[in-house]
């Protein structure tokens, strides 16, 4: 009997996108993360629709997934970067509108910061746009380095989100 491989990593991953169809795009990149090679998509959030928040353009399509990897930290972000390429990311100006932007939010309990890749990600606890639909999926999420995720969404309650 073949055997799966064994998948011993939980990393959340933040989409969002805010230029032409919006939701099909982040549809698009669930399918993609689906598809990467020993990885499985766990779980995705339901779809959110939020205010631009440093950045310009139309509202924001979000949603957060939950991945089971054999992927180091790095090899994931290089796979979200090419997945980000492929639907045809272009970076203008800084804080342009994007067409799809994929953050690794939290990969286990990891806490880093190289020239590449910060963890947990520095603007997560910040964010009503990441840390709702994480928590539709990770109800008892901790943030490494800050703490149990939920009770800070009170303190982000003035970030314009709802659930599409
Ligand atoms: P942004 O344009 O805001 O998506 O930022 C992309 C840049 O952030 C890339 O150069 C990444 O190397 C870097 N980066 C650092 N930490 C992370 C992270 N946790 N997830 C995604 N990108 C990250």
């Amino acid at each position: 009997m073949p055997q799966m491989p064994a998948l011993p990593h939980t990393a959340y991953i933040g989409l969002g996108a805010n230029l032409g169809d919006a939701q099909a795009t982040v549809r698009a990149a669930l399918s993609a993360l689906a598809l990467l090679p020993q990885t499985r998509l766990q779980a995705q959030s339901s779809l959110y629709r939020s205010a631009p928040q440093d950045a310009d353009g139309d509202d924001y399509v979000n949603a957060v997934a939950e991945l089971q990897t054999a992927l180091t930290p790095h090899e994931l972000l290089a796979r979200l970067q090419a997945i980000e390429a492929a639907n045809g990311r272009e970076r203008p100006y800084y804080h342009a509108p994007r067409t799809l932007d994929l953050d690794l939010l939290l990969y286990d309990d990891a806490a880093l910061a190289d020239a590449t890749l910060t963890l947990p990600h520095p603007r997560l606890h910040l964010r009503a746009f990441a840390l709702l639909p994480l928590l539709e999926i990770a109800a008892d999420i901790a943030i490494p380095g800050i703490g149990p995720a939920r009770p800070l969404l009170p303190t982000l309650a003035g970030q314009a989100i709802a659930r599409l």
